[in-house]
């Protein structure tokens, strides 16, 4: 059968961490990067890439069975992804939780409308954790979830102390408090304050002439991002930051813990461990591609998110080979 013709609008982290994983999936060909800079701005990992303007996209649906969309959240997908849902079909990470139903309602239309699927929110948080809750939740009713992100670089946290006056950069790392992970570990029912859960730790390059304390006091008392939270704060040096914190760390945990009969505990843990957070993030979206294409095939057309799709459309094998060898 002939490869899954994939497309790439947007290379950035993801973006390129896309062109990374379709190299590990041979039943998929890269056909072309999309992009709103000028195409010469683009390096594409391997030379024979063509590079498009984005404008171009509409006049190539015959050239593309998927298109990923590696947009930022925040101002790229709300308006790229019901654009590009009704001439593709198209999977994204759209990763804002408290939007997603919205957003899913804004994919459906124009999918539907043009007889295309659109797999919205693919990627680890959301994503697979999402899985591992909605499983864990089913298979022990009588229980808690507990969701831990890190040891973790956090990009919204990172900007937003990068924007205080005197820091000249900066990184946040979020890291779960490990007492309280044994705690949801052990089966304990107690629900954990956002304080228990989460530690923040920053590391800090400060402007010339800056206030340390200053600085300090305005990171750890910054409602929403850290006045709920136990911060540490580091003053480092421009080397140092440029050596010891330019990978994308991240992972976390989702911990079910429940009871079947009084008295008998049960736990489900699934973790991720990554040292790249966009390069998994990547490898996530292109697996779910290949079930969007599938479900395409199907007939099955409008929005879908990951509770939607079959594992077994993940895989690149038949499902005669998956019940041989994985069951
Ligand atoms: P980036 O900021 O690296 O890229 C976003 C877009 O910005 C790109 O598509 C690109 O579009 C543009 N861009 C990138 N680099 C430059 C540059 N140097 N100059 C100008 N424009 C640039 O974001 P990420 O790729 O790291 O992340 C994308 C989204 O993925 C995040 O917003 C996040 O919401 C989501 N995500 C989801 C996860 C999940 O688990 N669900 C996990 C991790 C991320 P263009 O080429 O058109 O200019």
């Amino acid at each position: 059968t002939d490869p899954i013709r994939v497309a790439i609008a947007g290379h950035g982290n993801l973006g390129r961490g896309v062109e990374a994983a379709i190299l590990h999936n041979p039943d998929m060909r890269l056909v072309g990067i999309y992009t709103r800079r000028p195409a010469e701005q683009i390096s594409p990992r391997r030379p024979d890439t063509p590079v498009f303007a984005i404008a171009e996209l509409a006049g190539h649906a015959d050239r593309i069975d998927v298109l990923i969309l590696c947009g930022g959240s925040k101002e790229d997908l709300p308006q790229q992804g019901p654009e590009y849902a009704a001439l593709f079909n198209t999977v994204d990470s759209f990763d804002t939780h408290a939007r997603i139903p919205d957003y899913f309602a804004a994919v459906d239309a124009p999918a539907r409308a043009n007889r295309k699927t659109a797999l919205i929110s693919a990627g680890w948080d959301p994503g697979m954790f999402s899985i591992n809750r909605a499983l864990g939740e089913a298979l022990l009713p009588d229980g808690e979830t507990h969701t831990f992100w890190g040891d973790g670089l956090s990009q919204g946290h990172s900007d937003a102390v990068r924007r205080i006056p005197g820091v000249a950069g900066a990184v946040q790392y979020t890291r779960p408090v490990p007492a309280a992970m044994e705690q949801a570990r052990s089966g304990s029912r107690r629900m954990l304050t956002t304080r228990e859960k989460h530690q923040r730790e920053c590391f800090v390059v400060l402007q010339e002439g800056a206030d340390a304390e200053q600085v300090r006091d305005t990171i750890v008392r910054m409602p929403h991002y850290f006045a709920d939270y136990d911060t540490t704060v580091n003053f480092i040096s421009a080397e140092e930051l440029a050596r010891d914190h330019a990978a994308m760390v991240h992972g976390g945990f989702v911990i079910r813990s429940g009871n079947t009969t009084a008295g008998t505990a049960q736990t489900i843990e699934y973790s991720l461990k990554l040292e790249s957070n966009p390069e998994f993030t990547a490898s996530v979206l292109v697996a779910y591609a290949r079930a969007a294409y599938r479900l395409h095939c199907m007939g099955q057309y409008g929005a879908k998110t990951v509770f939607d799709v079959p594992p077994g459309l993940l895989s690149p094998k038949s499902a005669e080979q998956l019940r041989a060898e994985q069951l």
